[in-house]
């Protein structure tokens, strides 16, 4: 079996309950084992029962723990426990005629697993079984032992086991609606968490980082920086993008953005980053890399840029970008690194575009 489906949560919530399922197991062999000593019952039938609920626990807990109940059609195993914990309270019921009343309390708690596991049909199952069980036991020591059975008596325990039953039903099902309800909730809470992350930190446009996001990203890598591996900066400006906006359309200048986008994340390795600075300009860091590999990459891009063939924009319009590159000096400011970087494009525009400085 492998690990992870070792860990799978929904294994790990049946195995929690089976523990749960044990522990209560414990105390109804306990509490047997004690109206044994006063003499409500006989030793063996005691002991037997605490065989019984041991062992079913046991191989219940060795079904999930080995992921075999997955093959089942009931992997939970809530059918086989809840029947033969009934099977085992009537047995001990039967035995201990006594003691009926806290054998009776038994099949309460059990039920009350049946509420953690089950629907509504399931329950209402459940709850009949269980009063079947008891009137089983009643008619059965009525047969074998008709002396020491008071009929009126079991009579009365019947319908009172069937009264507690059924308001259990009705309030068990109530709290497993409340709980799926709160599930759903949940669910829909945390997709729109994830939706929220999504659009809080990406441009709608090019579908990159947004800048507040890509700025956190990039104060994230000097923070994680401590052992002081160079990390470089990259600001990339369309050139002359009005005039691209004012010639081709906003759509196409909305295009050009996109695969200038594509463009850069074709190029970028994966521990770079990068996202839309504002308006036309695009900010990269990379991460462990000095000035020249940077402005290696960068001269890769901006190639790339001033080669490709944009959609919406006419054959022969060249749309090129024009990139300042700068390497992070240790304890100098984000915002010290980034005028640097920007210094750097301003001296590529006024050198004539199209290039990296
Ligand atoms: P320069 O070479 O000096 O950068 O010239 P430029 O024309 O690119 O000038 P600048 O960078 O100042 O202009 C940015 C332009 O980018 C202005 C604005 O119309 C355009 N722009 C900004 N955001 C968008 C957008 O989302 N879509 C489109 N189509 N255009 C945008
Ligand atoms: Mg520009």
């Amino acid at each position: 079996m492998s690990t992870s489906s070792r860990l799978d949560p929904a294994q790990a919530v049946r195995l929690q309950r089976i523990l749960l399922a044990s522990a209560a197991s414990a105390v109804t062999a306990g509490m047997t084992l004690l109206v044994a000593w006063v003499g409500g019952i006989s030793g063996t039938a005691a002991a037997t029962y605490t065989v019984a609920v041991t062992t079913m626990c046991a191989v219940a807990y060795l079904l999930v723990r080995s992921n075999l109940n997955l093959h089942f059609r009931d992997p939970g195993l809530s059918g086989p426990l809840l029947t033969a914990a009934g099977l085992s309270v009537s047995y001990v019921a039967y035995e201990g005629e006594q003691a009926r009343p806290a054998f009776i309390a038994m099949y309460l708690l059990a039920y009350m697993f049946a509420i953690l596991s089950l629907r509504a049909r399931g329950l209402v199952w459940t709850a009949m079984f269980y009063v079947a069980c008891y009137a089983g036991v009643v008619a059965l020591s009525s047969l074998v032992r008709p002396a020491s059975t008071d009929l009126r008596r079991e009579s009365f325990r019947i319908v009172a086991l069937a009264i507690m039953l059924g308001w259990m039903t009705i309030l068990g099902n109530y709290v497993g609606g409340l709980r799926r309800n709160l599930r759903q909730a949940n669910d829909r809470l945390r997709q729109a968490l994830a939706r929220t992350e999504i659009l809080a930190s990406e441009d709608p446009l090019t579908g990159c980082h947004n800048r507040r996001h890509v700025m956190e990203l990039l104060a994230l890598e000097i923070k994680r920086n401590s052992r002081g591996s160079a990390i470089s900066v990259g600001l990339v400006d369309i050139d002359d993008f009005k005039t691209v906006n004012d010639t081709c359309g906003h759509h196409a200048g909305d295009l050009v953005m996109k695969e200038v986008t594509e463009i850069t994340r074709a190029t970028l390795r994966a521990t770079d980053f990068f996202g839309r600075y504002g308006g036309d300009e695009f900010l990269i860091g990379f991460s462990q890399t000095t000035f020249a590999n940077a402005q290696h990459v960068v001269e890769r891009v901006r190639r790339m840029v001033a080669d490709r063939a944009f959609s919406g924009v006419p054959p022969g319009r060249q749309v090129t970008v024009s990139i300042g590159v700068a390497e992070y000096r240790r304890f100098e400011t984000i915002d010290d690194l980034l005028s640097r970087a920007d210094a750097a494009l301003y001296e590529a525009k006024r050198q004539g575009r199209n290039r990296v400085v």
